[in-house]
């Protein structure tokens, strides 16, 4: 039997499409197996200065088509202090709270691990990014609006190209992960991506140059990761009027118009299915661990895996990408 009666949710970190899907999906199986509802505003912000109201179904009543997260977020320094974290603790003994579910990214979900080991809180993870980089799920709650933001942008930026023969560099987010800037690149039909995961391997702008840029077309895409480790698009479009000054070249940085939107069909399920599988996961009395999907089955990944490992890019992808840029 489960000893949990009173769960908390907050949504944590860089905010992401799908995260009220995903609020509402708690919410609703939550109640619908007997257990109280309290709503965390802030992220761990709300739980260290107690900003939390009872949740009833009506409170997450349409909103599975809104973008940005209703409980909003934000990042906490205090609750990175032991300190931080034993007023957090205190805040939820006052509020009856006897469990955590957590929507967020990496940084959110290591904030609950070490919640949990120090307080011996049972917390459940939501993977709530558009990043994609959490690993132990085939994708994560707002990845998927964003690359459909992304073939937007870029399907209108391929217009002004085409028309000037130029080569933009459109820089995507993604934080230290390429899954954004990839497949976005070959679902947009873009020439090239330049990703974090190979910075150090080869050097991306030569390769793409060498593999054909103008050998059949007048105008190019490159889609660039946002990362220390790739140096962002303008690193890449200054590199090219030094060393190519043939090219004309411009540069489109996407920025935070990826984060926001109604969340996709798409991620309004994995948010739904990953919501109601974590009071599942309450109720079995599970501890500790991010819910993911893998091959459309639902799994438990722990903490320790979720965060600690890279999500590794697939190589077919970048195969694909070079073969049908031709
Ligand atoms: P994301 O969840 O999107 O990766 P952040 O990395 O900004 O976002 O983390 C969100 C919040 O999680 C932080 O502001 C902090 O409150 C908490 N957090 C992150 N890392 C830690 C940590 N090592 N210890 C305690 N809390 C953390």
């Amino acid at each position: 039997m489960a000893t949990v009666k009173c769960i908390g949710i907050l949504t944590s970190g860089g905010d992401a499409p799908g995260m009220n899907a995903a609020v509402r999906a708690v919410t609703r199986a939550a109640i619908y197996k007997g257990l109280t509802v309290k709503g965390i505003y802030r992220g761990y912000r709300g739980l260290v200065y107690d900003e939390i109201e009872e949740f009833k179904s009506q409170n997450v009543s349409n909103i599975i088509q809104l973008g940005g997260t209703i409980l909003k977020t934000a990042r906490c320094a205090e609750f990175m202090t032991p300190e931080g974290r034993k007023t957090a603790y205190d805040t939820m003994q006052k509020h009856g709270i006897d469990a955590l579910v957590i929507i967020g990214g990496d940084g959110s979900l290591t904030g609950a691990r070490i919640f949990a080991q120090e307080f011996d809180v049972p917390c459940i993870g939501l993977p709530g990014t558009i990043d994609n980089d959490l690993y132990g799920t085939d994708t994560t709650i707002g990845y998927d609006t964003a690359l459909n933001t992304i073939l937007d942008a870029v399907d209108k930026i391929r217009d002004t190209a085409t028309s000037h023969d130029r080569l933009f560099f459109v820089e995507v987010m993604g934080r230290d992960a390429g899954f954004l800037a990839l497949n976005g690149a070959i679902a947009s039909g873009a020439e090239a991506a330049i990703i974090p995961e190979f910075s150090t391997e080869v050097d991306q702008l030569e390769e793409f140059i060498k593999n054909g840029f103008r050998k059949s077309k007048n105008s190019s895409i490159v889609i660039v990761a946002e990362s220390e480790l790739t140096g962002g698009a303008m690193h890449y479009a200054e590199r090219v009027k030094k060393e190519y000054p043939q090219y004309d070249v411009r540069v489109t940085i996407l920025g935070h118009l990826q984060r926001g939107g109604s969340p996709t069909a798409h991620d309004r399920i994995l948010a739904s299915r990953l919501g109601a599988a974590a009071i599942d996961a309450i109720m079995e009395d599970q501890r500790n661990v991010m819910m993911g999907i893998v091959h459309d089955e639902i799994v438990y990944v722990p903490f320790s895996k979720a965060i600690k490992n890279d999500k590794p890019i697939k190589r077919e992808l970048v195969n694909v990408l070079r073969e049908l840029s031709i």
